[in-house]
């Protein structure tokens, strides 16, 4: 099959990811969209009547007659499917299009934590996506479930990959200023985060997910097994008034210690994996280090790269552990649906579908 044949279908496609993934998915090269699925409330209905479209550039065209569709296999014929839906949902939705041959690329935590499915961030850890052969004979799927970790972690442990190999990462503290748009639509009431910020997000999860994501992510593929990198993590998770791109400041102690200037240049040199280089997702460049004292900014760096880039700043000396920087991932695209676009196109290269 030419890859511009595919056929794929975005479930929550009305939501704030799912948005993205219509925007993102507009003239890709290798995917065409054959189906939006979402809940009851907008089953039947045009996309474009049913989407209270809330990105700054204007719903593509293909997708305004498009009628939404159940999330259910018996209403989707597609070789790929994004989901955008919320865990609840995810959990009992994404194995019944695994079971019927589809690839199933997840936003939602329902399986990041399953021994079999892979987490994947391509340019970092692009052969975990072998695992996905495991699955297959575990569970008994013609299909399969691949997913990508909270937006949080996304561009924190881009940043860390590049030090851990030039270095090696031995404990992270990190502090997120994490965006409206995180939260979904309508998501955070105007009167609780104008004039403020929320020190807490998902009532405590967030924190769970960016201390035990990363070390997966960061893991080795061994037989059919992720061994977690073993790196001790504390997160503080804030939602600020910001409406995309998530700041991380973090601080991290390292197996041997370098200067600022070498870490910048480990950060500058860091390549992605050969498999994951040439696909149309692909972040260009991976890492763009600034050099501002003030940057990275949401608002003026989130879009660097299509979104796709991992932004890092302000690295410094720290006097407790041993490095401080500033990192910014742009949380619904590089965090959530040009991420799962990433992982498809990399199980296309792999053969994998
Ligand atoms: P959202 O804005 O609340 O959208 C939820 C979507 O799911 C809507 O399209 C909704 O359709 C649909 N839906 C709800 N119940 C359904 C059901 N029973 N069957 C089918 N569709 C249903 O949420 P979001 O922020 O886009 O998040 C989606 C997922 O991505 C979540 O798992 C989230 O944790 C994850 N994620 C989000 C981000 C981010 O930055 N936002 C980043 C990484 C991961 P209706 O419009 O018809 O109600």
């Amino acid at each position: 099959m030419m890859p511009s044949q595919i056929p794929v279908a975005v479930l929550g496609a009305t939501g704030s990811v799912g948005q993205r993934f219509i925007s993102l998915l507009d003239n890709h090269p290798w995917f065409k969209v054959v189906a939006l699925a979402a809940s009851d409330r907008s089953v039947g209905q045009r996309y474009a009547d049913a989407a209270r479209w809330v990105l700054d550039v204007p719903m593509p065209e293909y997708a305004r007659d498009i009628k939404v569709v159940p999330a259910s296999p018996d209403c989707i014929d597609a070789k790929i499917v994004f989901s955008a839906l919320h865990t609840e949902v995810a959990n009992e939705v994404e194995p019944q299009f695994a079971r019927v041959g589809a690839a199933v690329c997840s936003n939602a935590s329902s399986y990041r934590r399953s021994e079999d499915v892979p987490l994947l961030l391509p340019e970092i850890n692009a052969e975990h996506i072998q695992l996905v052969k495991y699955q297959r004979k575990n569970r008994g799927w013609s299909g399969c479930i691949v997913t990508n970790s909270n937006c949080t972690s996304t561009g924190l442990t881009i940043a860390l990959k590049a030090f851990d190999e030039a270095f090696g990462v031995k404990k992270v503290l990190a502090v997120s200023l994490q965006a409206l748009s995180g939260a979904g639509y309508p998501g955070v009431p105007s009167l609780d985060i104008m004039d403020n910020i929320i020190p807490n997000v998902a009532n405590g999860g967030e924190e769970e997910k960016v201390e035990w994501e990363p070390r997966k992510m960061l893991g080795k593929l061994n037989e059919n097994k992720i061994e977690l990198a073993e790196i001790i993590f504390s997160a503080h998770t804030n939602r600020v008034a910001v409406i995309d791109g998530h700041t991380v400041c973090a601080s991290v102690g390292l197996e041997k210690s370098a200067e600022p200037e070498v870490a910048v240049q480990a950060l500058r040199d860091f390549k992605a994996q050969p498999s994951a280089r040439d696909l149309p997702s692909a972040p260009r460049p991976v890492i763009d280090v600034r050099d501002e004292a003030d940057r990275p900014q949401p608002r003026l760096d989130r879009l660097t790269g299509k979104g796709m880039t991992t932004v890092v700043g302000r690295v410094r000396r720290d006097p407790i552990l041993d490095l401080k920087f500033v990192v910014l991932s742009h949380n619904t695209i590089r965090g959530a649906a040009g991420a799962s676009i990433y992982n498809a196109e990399l199980l296309v290269n792999e053969n994998l579908l």
